[in-house]
């Protein structure tokens, strides 16, 4: 199906790592085990950018690639999904990043990564794109480009520029514990970019991991509110997703599908709400308007558990509203 692009001027930067997925053919078993492996672009940022762009959002991704084979297969994955790649850079000595998926039999997954060090960790504050960043309605982050030096540096540079040229920050934490030296140095760094962020989505784990509680209770959930936060979401696998503004607060339904691989729906769900907020940040103060980003947004997750990869299973507009119609 054809990307219609939008006409509004909503325009949203995602900053990160884009790296290759490498999907098992088989679920339920482990890496070693694995009889092969389907290549499938991923990194979370890059996957959100993709949604974006899919669903006719006005989208750029900045980041770093190796010089390889694979770096400049994916930034021709970004141009043929319409995602502007002009703050792509390239990295001559170290590779594109690599990631082993496995697959349990519920679709659930878990990563094994090849960091040492991919390109991605290795953008430097002086390869910054800074008209691009300047130009966002939306800028966007995670957490996995803060763990190392010069990456970080780079993250914290780009907040502040897109900041103070009047951009909202939109941070999905994506919390990948195992990449961190420790606990702490996670929470630590996190914590710090939480309080700078105006919109946060995380999922029901990362609200315990932050809150050390079992809970994803209302009470749980608001004690990481902050001033600068104008919408927090939660979202809850199949479940849908909780919705927590200054004013209003409520959940919005999943969507049932037949799951068959969950990578990339959180990934799809914040690309959704991103491209739909860029273009009309009245939903942020309107609960009728917010419910039908989300209900839209949860579809895009929804559509997106239903075949394997991240960026391969992204819908378009079209496949979207067709599932909301029927469901
Ligand atoms: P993450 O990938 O960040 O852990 P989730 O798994 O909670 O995020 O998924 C994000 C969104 O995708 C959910 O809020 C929901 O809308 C949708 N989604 C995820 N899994 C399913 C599922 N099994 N069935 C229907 N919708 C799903």
């Amino acid at each position: 199906m054809a990307i219609t692009h939008s006409t509004a001027n909503g325009f949203v930067v995602s900053f990160g790592e884009m790296i290759i997925d490498f999907v098992p053919t088989v679920s339920g078993v482990s890496v070693a085990e694995a009889p092969g492996f389907v290549k499938a672009p991923g990194g979370a940022p890059a996957n959100a950018a993709i949604a974006a762009a899919r669903l006719g959002g006005h989208v750029a991704f900045i980041g770093k690639l190796g010089a390889d084979e694979f770096g400049f297969m994916l930034a021709g994955i970004l141009k043929d999904n319409g995602v502007d790649d002009e703050g792509v850079v390239f990295d001559d000595a170290a590779r594109t990043g690599l990631s082993f998926v496995t697959l349990g039999k519920d679709g659930e997954r878990d990563f094994m990564f090849y960091r040492n060090p991919s390109a991605d960790m290795l953008l430097r504050e002086s390869e910054l794109n800074l008209e691009l960043i300047k130009r966002a309605t939306i800028f966007h982050f995670g957490s996995i480009s803060l763990i190392e030096e010069p990456c970080r540096s780079a993250q914290l540079a780009a907040m502040e520029i897109a900041k103070e040229a009047g951009a909202l920050l939109s941070f999905d934490p994506n919390l990948r514990l195992r990449l961190w030296e420790s606990p702490k140095d996670a929470q630590d760094l996190i914590v710090r970019i939480w309080k700078q962020s105006n919109i946060i989505k995380v999922s029901d784990a990362e609200v315990e991991f932050l809150t050390n509680k079992d809970t994803v209770e209302d009470d749980a959930v608001m004690s990481l509110w902050h001033p600068e936060l104008m919408l927090l979401l939660v979202t809850l696998g199949a479940k849908g997703c909780k919705y927590y503004t200054r004013d209003f607060r409520g959940t919005v339904n999943g969507i049932a599908v037949k799951a068959i691989d969950t990578t990339g729906a959180g990934d799809a769900f914040v690309g959704a709400m991103l491209r739909k907020i860029a273009d009309d940040q009245s939903a942020l103060q309107d609960e009728k308007k917010l419910r039908e980003v989300l209900r839209f947004a949860n579809a895009c997750g929804a559509i997106t558990t239903t075949k394997r990869g991240a960026i391969p299973a992204l819908p378009v507009e079209a496949e979207v509203l067709e599932l909301l119609e029927r469901a």
